[in-house]
């Protein structure tokens, strides 16, 4: 997908994940910022693949026409149901859910949190690649940009993501680098492995639906190995999964600049990381995609 193969009549295929809005008004307005912040500096037609349930659905379709209306780019929606997709990976749901989440019940404990690792088993076979956005996120400049990093993928890369920018895999490793003092893993980015955010994804849909390699770490016994060498228990969902198998299968993983999901959430850095977290909250290029994790507000413009 090379500047050539991507003109500007192209739609552009996002992946937004937006349910449980019943109640959550908050939700809703940030579906907007999001969507308004996209179609505001594109000129490029928008295809959202809403993964959603009836309810959100409705007023996802409601906030888009608007929208759409508004900024005058065609925009398109499909929606995906939630409930049936978890129905359909939920053997490797549930393998994740042991792994990757507090406790049954957590906020990150729900099937939602998974459904992007597994998302390529469900999606039609036209739908070639898509970028993933939380709805906490506020695009800064033509999202189109972002889909031209897929040529930059390597021939294994089947996912692109963004460093976390926070030490909470250096917390979640505490047994593990206390027995190997060197190790990259729960490092800083700057000659470290900090792990991954899964704020911004970039999947690559027909390599992940060809990639042995890939397929075979959604399983237990994978899972489970991995866990116990490296002592983690992780409550953050996908992104552990894609931070816990980056350690091992580098290959398969995109390193997608910092600057396409600047996150804020400051939350670990009186958590007893204050020497350290700058190293890791750092990201001195021009933000391209804010990410307001944990709940953080957006700077002012
Ligand atoms: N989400 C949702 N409904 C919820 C909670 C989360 O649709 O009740 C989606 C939404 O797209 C959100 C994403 O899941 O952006 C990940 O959750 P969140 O952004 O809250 O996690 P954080 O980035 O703060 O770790
Ligand atoms: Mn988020």
């Amino acid at each position: 997908l090379g500047e050539n193969l991507l003109s500007e009549k192209d739609y552009l295929d996002i992946g937004i994940i937006f349910t449980k809005i019943t109640g959550n008004g908050v939700l809703k307005h940030k579906y907007q910022t999001l969507v308004r912040s996209i179609l505001k500096n594109t000129r490029s037609p928008i295809h959202i693949h809403l993964i959603t349930d009836d309810q959100s659905l409705l007023a996802a379709q409601h906030v888009t026409r608007i929208l759409e209306n508004q900024h005058r780019v065609p925009v398109k929606v499909t929606p995906y149901f939630l409930q049936d997709i978890a129905q359909q990976v939920k053997d490797v749901i549930s393998i994740m859910q042991a792994h990757f989440s507090a406790k049954p019940g957590a906020y990150y404990a729900d099937a939602l949190f998974f459904i992007s690792l597994a998302f390529y088993k469900a999606a039609p076979s036209t739908l070639k690649k898509i970028v993933f956005i939380d709805v906490d996120c506020k695009v800064v400049t033509d999202i189109r940009e972002l889909f031209l990093h897929f040529s930059q993928f390597q021939k294994d890369n089947v996912i692109g993501l963004t460093h976390e920018l926070t030490p909470v895999y250096r917390h979640v490793l505490h047994t593990y680098r206390a027995k190997h003092n060197n190790t990259p893993f729960g490092g800083p980015r700057k000659n470290g492995f900090p792990g991954f955010n899964s704020g911004v994804i970039l999947m690559d849909l027909d390599k992940l639906r060809s990639s042995v390699e890939y397929a075979s770490l959604l399983s237990k016994t994978v899972i489970d190995v991995l866990a116990a060498k490296y002592n983690f228990k992780g409550h953050l969902g996908d992104q552990d999964f894609f931070t816990l198998t980056g350690f091992e299968y580098p290959e398969l993983y995109y390193v997608l600049p910092c600057e396409w999901n600047r996150q804020l959430c400051r939350w670990w850095e009186h958590r007893g990381y204050e020497e350290v977290f700058e190293s890791y909250f750092e990201c001195s290029d021009k933000t391209k995609i804010y990410h307001a994790n944990c709940n953080s507000e957006f700077p002012d413009f």
